[in-house]
């Protein structure tokens, strides 16, 4: 181990290195799927108030085998080039691990949204798709860009519609962009994407009695203890949903102003009111405050959710852990020295190019929605419906009984836009854990799911290449 704490980007091209190992791939074939592509820095001017702020800003698309390129833009203090970079290979990875057909990509503003007035920041967005739309770095089939740290499906409305005013006529327009609100060309489910898949897959952890013996773990999620920090879009979704469909048990919450515990459980869609109603979680009825909002990540539980930034967990703290389970929920929580030390200890770490695939996923669904013009569920609900209405009057007529008035509704029902996300949301996240399990089952050698998923996302990557004839 290095003495030097590694920047995001090494982390990543650390874990790539540690599984490539295990591929068997030509070494010029791995060193292409392992740079970026191309980076665009920019820095443009915005008049905030009677002055002009210059705004540092970046758009990376790591990998070109597939197009178009895809990511989310993120709004932070904390952005920098090497961060970006680092985002955009995660998210080549996590595109393959997943059976999303596109590269990797990943944008970043260097400003705090709390900075600003809304339509300050929409002076910001404008003005940075702008730019992308000068240097060709946005379009349908060229780079989908969608919401990370700091952005939502408000940013997202503002850069479909500067693209589709500078780009008068395009018919596919639309689709430029994903996590757009559905009343402006979105998909129904989008919003809880990220939090849903997050729940999908630890529950799918949870459903292998081998792999949990060694923690002391039964299977199932009912009961189990969470910690999670950051209540944003992917933190407040995976708690509640996990509460709701798994009945896990959220013990305490860490966000930017304190981290709250109980050891009875906290109801997480209660605490987001009380956040919204107070503007803090801190004071949240039955809970105490702990002394610093890190000291959550140190707390005895079975499932630690880091979802707020990278780096949270480190050298420096890693040894303190005691999660049993850390499902890594943010991109890149864990430092490449820290996976070493938590490794060490026993703790299985679901990684985040696997387990937070699911707001790529389900923006994959939103492009196609664009492309196809047409709502998902539009032509089969119906028919459907109607198929299963037949079915029962059948099954009345041949047994001479007859079922209620809800049951009925319940067994013919044809699926909505949202059923039909879920479900391939669920299938997908299901499958694709089933293939990282197979890896780190058959490949001796490979004992962490991280190293097991990045072998399944390399060997995708690799067969894309050879079958364009790059590397034939
Ligand atoms: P968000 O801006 O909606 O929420 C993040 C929350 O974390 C904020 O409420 C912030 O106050 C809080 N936070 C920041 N620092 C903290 C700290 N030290 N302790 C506790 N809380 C802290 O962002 P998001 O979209 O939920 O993204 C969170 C993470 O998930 C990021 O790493 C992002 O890249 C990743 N991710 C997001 C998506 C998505 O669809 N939004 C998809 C995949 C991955």
């Amino acid at each position: 181990m290095s003495n030097q704490v590694p920047s995001f980007f090494e982390s990543v091209q650390r874990n790539f290195d540690k599984a490539a190992k295990h591929t068997g791939l030509p070494k010029g074939l791995l060193e292409q799927i392992k740079v970026c592509n191309a980076v665009y820095q920019m820095r443009f001017p915005v008049k905030i108030g009677n002055d002009y702020q210059v705004i540092e800003a970046y758009r990376v698309q790591h990998s070109h085998h597939r197009l178009p390129t895809k990511g989310g833009i993120r709004y932070s203090m904390h952005v920098n080039q090497d961060e970006v970079m680092a985002l955009a290979a995660l998210m080549t990875y996590k595109c393959a691990i997943v059976d999303v057909p596109f590269g990797g990509a990943k944008g970043g503003l260097k400003i705090s949204p709390r900075d600003y007035t809304p339509k300050q920041l929409e002076k910001i967005t404008r003005r940075y798709t702008a730019e992308l739309i000068r240097k060709n770095f946005i379009g349908p089939g060229i780079d989908v860009p969608a919401p990370d740290y700091g952005t939502g499906a408000r940013e997202m409305a503002w850069i479909a519609d500067t693209y589709q005013t500078m780009r008068h006529g395009e018919i596919d327009g639309a689709a430029c962009v994903t996590g757009k609100p559905v009343s402006q060309n979105g998909i129904r489910g989008r919003e809880e994407a990220t939090g849903r898949g997050v729940y999908y897959g630890i529950r799918e952890f949870f459903s292998f009695k081998e792999d949990l013996k060694p923690l002391g773990l039964t299977p199932g999620l009912a009961g189990k203890t969470m910690v999670i920090q950051g209540l944003g879009n992917v933190g407040s979704f995976t708690g509640t949903i996990s509460q709701k469909e798994g009945d896990v048990k959220v013990i305490a919450v860490a966000e930017y102003e304190g981290a709250v515990y109980s050891e009875n459980g906290i109801d997480v869609e209660k605490l987001l009111k009380f956040r919204k109603d107070t503007g803090s979680i801190v004071g949240f009825p039955g809970t105490k405050t702990l002394p610093k909002r890190e000291d959550a990540l140190e707390l005895e539980c079975d499932i630690l959710v880091p979802a707020a930034l990278e780096n949270v967990i480190h050298a420096g703290n890693a040894d303190r852990i005691k999660a049993k389970i850390i499902g890594e929920a943010a991109n890149g929580p864990i430092s490449a020295d820290a996976e070493e030390i938590l490794l060490k200890k026993g703790i299985v770490i679901i990684p985040d190019m696997y387990l937070n695939a699911g707001g790529v996923t389900v923006s994959y669904f939103e492009w196609l929605k664009n492309l196809s013009h047409m709502r998902f569920g539009r032509m089969e609900k119906r028919f459907n419906h109607n198929t299963y209405d037949n079915l029962v009057n059948m099954v009345e007529g041949m047994t001479g009984k007859t079922v209620g008035v809800q049951e009925r509704i319940f067994l013919t029902r044809g699926a909505d836009e949202v059923d039909l996300v879920r479900s391939g949301l669920e299938e997908t996240m299901v499958t694709a854990y089933q293939q990282i399990r197979e890896v780190s089952k058959r490949k001796k050698g490979i004992n962490d799911f991280r190293t097991a998923a990045f072998v399944s996302a390399l060997n995708k990557i690799a067969s894309d290449y050879m079958t364009l004839g790059i590397f034939p």
